[in-house]
């Protein structure tokens, strides 16, 4: 189709037609050029404490300035947050609040609170906005203030290649540690294999300290077997870290969205999940149990 482009962010790959939202909602065609639609448009602005993204290893007791947008690249039947990640512009309500204005926001709180290290992007999917945690990133590194990623992963290396050291800290969702998981996410082909990619490449930086976390959905990606290949594998992956640095989160769903045919998972399940992961990794942690 003429004036037609290809976006290349995530394994989607999503080709649009001169002025079509991408399948996130949060990129689009503008005159033949992909652009993010959800640049510096918040959702969500609120001071978290860093062990709710979870962060249980990097600057604790610390809080971060927490920025959502709108739009994501996957489709969880069960997300948690779908009001704002399935939404694009015109189904949510934000506003504008640019990368010198989020900085403010943060060094402000700083001053009112000197327990505030730095800024989280957060809450919908950050990277279909890419630009836009770029952008903040740079502003908030010159400030003194640190960066918080927290992330489905599911990018393309061009997307880390613009935030190369940017993020100081990040925590990365392994949904599943299959195939057909990512397929019912509404990935694009590739998808867990992308992810791993991005994971292994974060974990051999060292300037950004990273953890992991999976939703335990019952039924889906509970089986011993599945956590204990990803936790076996995070525990053998290159570039220095593996089993003594990288956190892994193990954390209870509960039904929401698309998946409310079932219960949350069993705490008992979650716990023994946990103790699977620990026969590779030193550092495991339950959530929202
Ligand atoms: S980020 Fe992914 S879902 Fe969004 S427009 Fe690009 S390829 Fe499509």
């Amino acid at each position: 189709m003429s004036g037609s482009t290809v976006c290349t962010v995530c394994p989607r790959r999503c080709r649009l037609a001169p002025g079509a939202l991408g399948a996130c909602r949060a990129r689009r065609n503008e005159g033949g050029r992909v652009v993010a639609d959800g640049y510096g448009r918040a959702t969500s602005l609120a001071l978290d404490p860093i062990g709710k993204k979870p962060l249980a290893r990097f600057m604790p007791g610390t809080l971060v300035v927490s920025v959502g947008g709108y739009g994501c690249n996957l489709s969880c039947p069960f997300c948690q947050n779908a009001e704002i990640s399935q939404a694009g512009a015109r189904d949510v309500s934000w506003r504008a609040v640019s990368p010198d204005e989020l900085v403010a926001i943060a060094l402000d709180a700083r001053s009112r609170d000197p327990r505030v290290s730095g800024i989280a992007y957060t809450y919908n999917e950050p990277l279909v906005a890419w630009e836009y945690v770029r952008d903040c990133a740079r502003l908030a590194h010159d400030a003194g203030l640190v960066n918080v990623l927290v992330s489905n992963g599911c990018v393309g290396d061009a997307v880390l290649d613009g935030l190369e050291g940017l993020v100081d800290a990040a925590n990365i969702d392994l949904k599943g540690f299959t195939d057909g998981f990512y397929d019912a996410c509404g990935a694009g082909p590739g998808a867990l294999e992308r992810v791993k990619a991005v994971i292994e490449r974060l974990a051999a930086d060292p300037g950004c300290h990273l953890e992991v976390t999976t939703l335990v959905v019952p039924g889906m990606n509970d089986a011993d077997d599945e956590i204990d290949a990803a936790a076996r594998w995070l525990a053998a992956l290159d570039g220095g870290c593996g089993r003594d640095t990288i956190a892994y989160h193990v954390t209870r769903f509960f039904p929401r969205w698309r998946l409310t045919d079932r219960g949350p998972t069993p705490v008992e399940t979650v716990y023994r999940l946990a103790d699977v992961a620990r026969r590779h990794l030193a550092h495991v942690f339950t959530g929202n149990c």
